[in-house]
């Protein structure tokens, strides 16, 4: 296997709850196999624990996988077979449903709200959990007005006893139109079973799906999928075994993470349809565009597909200024 990468950065629009809207950071990886070439992304969060990318990087270079490395050269993998068939990943595809993603409550406006409702969005994802007394209060204007219905995700940054407060202090109308709730404190199976039986819980990050297999009581109720992040084998087995709804994301990445993470739904969709919910696919909107979001075909809420071969975007990546790094 041999690999080049090339480093980006994406522009937040806005801030992401709260932290600046300083540049993100990540590269593309090109992986060269004997019968192929493919690509995936790599785009850390440092703020939740990953290496960043130069580390990424670096330990790659030493053949040291990391969580995202991992998932990246299978997901090239992916790309390699299909690219080498000269096929496209979204000959097949049937546009994949989305929630809006909204990072930041702070831009939330009526302008906004209008264009997610034109647009035929049904479903908000909004980031809470830094400013708990303003987010009560604007979520419950936003329910007594709006027609949406909400996943809230809190990233953990709550405990047990303020996310009781926090949803206590919700109209029954907002609650109501609450459909899943999303790492609202750190994963421990006794607060969480106590919390799903509130409201609908959801699990995004690693540390509770480390415990997956010893879990006798399943403590939530849906869990996201992240392609980028996480064995999408293991995790949908575990869905369709425990019969558990579930919505594939993108890690906030690159619009080129983003397309393999529409192909990984769009596939889930078709072996558990009954139990995937609508996506969070659609994230290029929380950056400036750049020529790869350009590429990415939407419709609404519904991601349609990119144009090439495998996972797309084929011009663009013959121009990509590759560097290569050491045969692993
Ligand atoms: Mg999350």
């Amino acid at each position: 296997m041999k690999f080049w990468f090339a480093k980006y950065e994406l522009q937040p629009v806005v801030p992401f709850n709260g932290t600046q809207a300083k540049p993100r950071h990540g590269a593309l990886l090109q992986v060269e196999w004997p019968d192929g070439i493919g690509y995936a992304d790599c785009h850390p969060w440092p703020e939740f624990g990953d290496e960043p990318i130069d580390s990424q990087l670096k330990l790659l270079k030493r053949a040291k996988l990391t969580p995202l490395t991992e998932q990246s050269i299978w997901l090239a993998k992916r790309d390699a077979d299909l690219r080498s068939e000269n096929k496209s990943a979204f000959e097949k595809f049937s546009p994949l449903k989305n929630h809006y993603l909204i990072t930041d409550i702070e831009i939330i406006g009526e302008t906004l709200l209008k264009h997610i409702q034109s647009q035929k969005f049904q479903t908000l994802k909004i980031k809470v959990g830094r400013q708990p007394e303003k987010e009560v209060e604007w979520l419950n204007a936003l329910g007594a007005r709006w027609p949406f219905q909400f996943r809230l995700d809190f990233n953990s940054q709550l405990d047990y006893l303020s996310f009781e407060g926090f949803i206590k202090k919700l109209t029954v109308e907002t609650q109501r139109k609450i459909e899943f709730v999303e790492d609202p404190f750190p994963f421990s199976v006794d607060t969480w079973l106590e919390s799903n039986n509130l409201l609908r819980l959801a699990i995004d990050k690693e540390e509770g799906n480390a415990a997956l297999d010893s879990l006798t009581e399943v403590p939530f109720s849906v869990m996201m999928i992240k392609p980028a992040t996480q064995d999408v084998d293991r995790m949908s087995t575990f869905c369709r075994r425990k019969n558990l709804k579930f919505a594939v994301t993108s890690n906030l990445d690159h619009p080129l993470g983003q397309a393999h993470a529409a192909w990984v739904a769009g596939e889930l969709k078709r072996r558990l349809p009954t139990q995937i919910l609508d996506c969070g696919v659609l994230s290029h909107v929380a950056f400036e565009p750049n020529p790869f979001s350009e590429q990415i075909k939407s419709d609404g809420p519904f991601f349609v597909g990119v144009e090439g071969t495998g996972v797309g975007f084929d011009d663009l990546l013959d121009r990509v200024d590759w560097k290569e790094l050491k045969t692993l």
